[in-house]
């Protein structure tokens, strides 16, 4: 509660949604519309957007980015028995839609420049794997804050071993790699359209695959598994994962303005550039992807040269409304997956240790950028 002479200035958050009229014009038209049900015409039209942007034909829209993973690991058949490679540094939802198949995770440390899956370790892992005999159902990558792994190492490496690779692209849809966009790379990709991600549909995801088989299938699990009849015919458990068609006409809208959004992310992180350019001891993760949509950039501070430690620079920042967050704490360490197998170089956990996440949301005006910037200069001269 604000009391008057008291105003606080408004908190800059790490990702907020970035929506205005343009989304209000086309919720509005949808609901006009009619169409206010998990089918329509701006449903169709989102899917053969996205499928465009990513550069596959086939898209299914879904209402989480954790839904269209599921579906994924199913249409490459993970199940009980299985084993699936995945990224430590992620999100839970990268390793608990592999739960959700009855499959079992086996976490895979990172390259530390990029926090992305470390392509030799996942070399050495699946030799292992595969000379015990392992049914390795897939190998999860993950495009961490908007920065495409490895492709041009880690497929090969999939290739060898003739396992498929799913395609985590929640957070980075608009990236790229050697040329191809992020959600091209694996047999089926996912994105997600949650509130905090580089665009939203308030909540949403889409698979995507060049797989017409896998394309098929996923509609027909995400609707609840009605095979064709005038009554209701299932054969098997569906789920109930469609996207509404009104949310599909606000992702439409951001699709519009998907490039923009993405400018303006990167003059975010040029700025954050800048500032640590000439400081020892600090580097932003992925910081020479020159394609990746910088969904948010995170920084990693070594104490032993820089004399301060990346948590207190977010004190510092919390106490100016600013919001960080630690970068994602690695799946092995959580209790949810305590035991789990794990092949493990030390990499994540130092980034954990030692990462930040600034915001970098599109929503930021200059007003809020400045304030970060001025907490950041602020607390690198108190250090000097
Ligand atoms: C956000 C995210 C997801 C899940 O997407 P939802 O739409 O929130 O279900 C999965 N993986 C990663 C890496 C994410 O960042």
């Amino acid at each position: 509660m604000a009391l008057v002479g008291t105003e606080q200035p408004r908190a800059v958050l790490l990702s907020g949604p970035d929506v205005g009229e343009l989304e209000q014009e086309y919720v509005l038209a949808a609901l006009r519309s009619g169409w206010v049900a998990p089918a329509g015409p701006d449903l169709d039209r989102f899917e053969e957007e996205i499928a465009q942007r990513a550069g596959v034909p086939h898209a299914v829209a879904v209402n989480s980015g954790t839904a269209a993973l599921h579906l994924a690991l199913e249409g490459v058949g993970a199940g009980p028995g299985d084993v699936v490679v995945v990224p430590t540094l992620t999100f839970a939802a990268t390793a608990n839609a592999v739960l959700y198949t009855g499959a079992v995770p086996v976490f895979a440390d990172c390259d530390p420049a990029t926090g992305n899956l470390d392509a030799e370790l996942l070399s050495g892992l699946l030799a292992t794997l595969d000379a015990e005999g392992a049914r390795v159902r897939a190998v999860v990558t993950v495009d961490l804050y908007g920065s495409c792994a490895d492709y041009r190492r880690i497929l090969p490496v999939c290739e060898r071993y003739g396992v498929p690779v799913v395609e985590d692209a929640a957070e980075s849809l608009g990236a790229a790699r050697d040329g191809r966009p992020a959600g091209s790379f694996g047999r089926a990709a996912a994105f997600s359209f949650n509130g905090n991600k580089i665009m939203t549909t308030s909540g949403g995801g889409m698979l995507v695959t060049a797989d017409t088989g896998l394309a098929d299938r996923a509609r027909y699990l995400a609707g609840q598994a009605r095979l064709p009849a005038e009554h209701y015919e299932h054969a098997e458990v569906g789920y109930n994962y469609r996207l509404s068609n009104v949310l599909a006409a606000l992702g439409r809208a951001q699709l519009c303005r998907l490039d923009a959004m993405i400018e303006r992310r990167r003059a975010v992180r040029a700025a954050y550039r800048e500032i640590f350019a000439p400081v020892d001891g600090v580097r932003l993760l992925a910081g020479d992807d020159p394609a990746g949509n910088c969904w948010l950039t995170g920084i990693v501070a070594d104490p032993e040269r820089t004399g301060w430690r990346a948590r207190e620079l977010a004190v510092h920042l919390r106490a100016r409304q600013v919001e960080t967050r630690p970068l994602f704490k690695p799946m092995h360490l959580q209790p949810l997956f305590a035991g789990a197998r794990s092949a493990l170089t030390g990499a994540a956990e130092r980034l954990f240790a030692n990462g930040l996440v600034l915001p970098g949301g599109s929503a930021l005006d200059d007003d809020q950028v400045g304030r970060v910037v001025d907490g950041l200069t602020g607390f690198l001269d108190g250090r000097r």
